[in-house]
């Protein structure tokens, strides 16, 4: 008799994992904007997100704030947050101090980035400053070996930044894989993407991410277009090329509610097909606004952890009958 096989027989299928879920925020700029942002919060919640990040200042100009928003969302709400956390123009001792204070707030997941460079900054860095967000990564797993027994000897979950299409410093894609194939080997869990308007730019990062080496999950970043001029902004911000025609059916549309509903369409088909290319999860960028997100999210129909089943507000914030969670 043959001894029993190692290999399941039984369908994957029940084994595979639920689609992730998160959404960006970023620190509210001043009161009225803080009470904006806390309506938001309290509705994403109630999705039973997986994590939501906290964006960061290039340079710290935010630290404070993003700091107050992290520590809030640890204490007043059951969101795991992930901490956006930028190298550029910083010392791996100012770094430190502030890796040591994130932790110290209970925060467990950190996306090491490098940041934007400030306009009109000097060719050569500041001395003693990181230069890449992979000299991050490496920072923040020394202080997590530092500090492990506080830790319980547990990870901090490291996220990075990917791009589908190229970043605009690097010289090619080719270039950017291997990047990420860098950080990866400098301790990176996972990636989130950049954004990105057309849905074969994401598959084909993946398809050569997983040649070049590269097992971490990649996940879509994916932004509800939902008008001109945000989808304009974002081109200039990000330096990714807008869809045109995206941006001519944006610009036909007869008023922002058709704008809307063409923009949340779009996002939709482009996150569906990430998600039908084996995409592990969703990152929803939100710019504090939870409607247009729910909205995706609605027709998105992902397959979610048996948790509470059905935002409240899900069913009314688009039309028909769809629930926001299929399982
Ligand atoms: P890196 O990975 O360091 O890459 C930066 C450039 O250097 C690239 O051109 C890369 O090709 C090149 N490079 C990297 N390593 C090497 C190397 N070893 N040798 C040679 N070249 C190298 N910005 C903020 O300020 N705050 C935020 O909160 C924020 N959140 C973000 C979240 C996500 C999901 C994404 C995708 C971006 C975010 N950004 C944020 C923007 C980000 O900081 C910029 O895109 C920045 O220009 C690059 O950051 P990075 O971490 O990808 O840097």
């Amino acid at each position: 008799m043959s001894p029993p096989s190692l290999i399941q027989a039984t369908a994957p299928s029940v084994h595979s994992a639920p689609t992730a879920l998160s959404y960006e925020l970023f620190p509210p700029k001043n009161q009225a904007a803080e009470a904006t942002l806390w309506n938001t919060i309290r509705e994403l919640e109630s999705t039973n997100p997986d994590y939501v990040s906290v964006t960061y200042g290039a340079n710290g100009s935010n630290r404070d704030t993003a700091v107050q928003l992290l520590n809030r969302l640890l204490t007043e709400t059951s969101l795991l947050p992930l901490a956006h956390l930028t190298c550029v123009g910083n010392t791996a001792e100012e770094l430190e101090g502030i890796i040591s204070e994130l932790l110290d707030h209970g925060v467990r997941g950190i996306l090491a980035l490098r940041g934007d460079l400030p306009q009109g900054a000097p060719a050569e860095p500041r001395h003693g400053s990181l230069a890449y967000a992979q000299d991050l990564v490496e920072l923040i797993r020394r202080v997590e070996q530092r500090r492990s027994a506080l830790l319980c000897a547990g990870k901090v979950a490291i996220g990075v930044a990917a791009y589908p299409a190229r970043h605009p410093e690097s010289p090619s894609i080719e270039h950017d894989v291997e990047v990420l194939l860098a950080k990866q080997r400098s301790g990176a869990d996972f990636a989130i993407t950049q954004v990105f308007f057309h849905a074969d730019q994401y598959k084909d990062l993946v398809n050569r991410a997983r040649r070049a080496g590269v097992s971490i999950p990649i996940i879509p970043g994916v932004m509800p277009l939902t008008s001109l001029r945000r989808v304009q902004r974002l081109g200039v911000i990000t330096g990714v090329e807008p869809s045109t025609s995206l941006l001519d059916a944006l610009a036909r549309a007869d008023d922002a509610a058709e704008s809307r509903r063409i923009g949340v369409k779009v996002t939709v088909e482009l996150a569906r097909a990430a998600l039908d290319a084996g995409a592990p999860g969703i990152h929803l960028y939100t710019f504090n606004e939870h409607a247009a997100a729910l909205e995706v999210l609605d027709k998105l129909q992902l397959l979610r952890p048996g948790r509470p089943a059905v935002h409240p507000r899900a069913s009314t914030i688009a039309a028909g009958t769809s629930r926001l969670v299929r399982a």
